[in-house]
């Protein structure tokens, strides 16, 4: 069954979406104008009291700040674009037994997993119907301890 989209905030499209974010002028200490190169759309950032004075990572968006290594925080997430709001980096997740995501989906199928045994199960059932390959393919996670999670 598939459930909703849950961002886990890794940051990691903030890294490669984000370059298509930059900013056009700074109205005040902490509004700027922005525009989005992906979508084309315009909008205005605010950066949130709590975020003013973060340096922005040298990568990727200028509004994503990364305190230390494993963390990532959007300094304008109360208005950042559609795009980011829309974006869903997977369409399923792969969990082990301990609940630890050990790859996902992206794109239709396409896995991006580093995990030796998952890359070995793996079968993109080109031409397959899509419940039937699904169904297939999460029998064959299941079977091997995985968790399989789809979204919507
Ligand atoms: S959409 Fe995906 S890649 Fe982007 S921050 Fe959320 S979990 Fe990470
Ligand atoms: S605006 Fe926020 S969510 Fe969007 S790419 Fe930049 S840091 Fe990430």
């Amino acid at each position: 069954m598939a459930v909703p989209f849950t961002c886990t905030d890794c940051g990691r499209c903030c890294v490669s979406l984000g370059r298509s974010i930059t900013i056009e002028r700074r109205v005040t200490g902490r509004h700027y104008d922005c525009r989005e190169a992906v979508r084309r759309e315009t909008f205005r950032a605010e950066v949130g009291d709590e975020h003013r004075g973060m340096v922005p990572s040298s990568a990727g968006c200028p509004f994503l700040v990364r305190p230390s290594p494993g963390q990532s925080i959007c300094a304008c997430h109360a208005t950042r674009p559609r795009l980011c709001r829309e974006y869903r980096c997977a369409s399923m997740r792969l969990f082990d037994r301990d609940g630890t995501e050990r790859g996902h989906l992206g794109g239709r199928r396409s896995l991006l997993t580093e995990d030796p045994e998952l890359r070995a199960l793996w079968d993109d059932g080109e031409g397959e119907e899509e419940s039937a390959w699904r169904e297939r393919i999460e029998s064959t996670f299941s079977g091997a301890g995985y968790r399989v999670e789809w979204y919507d």
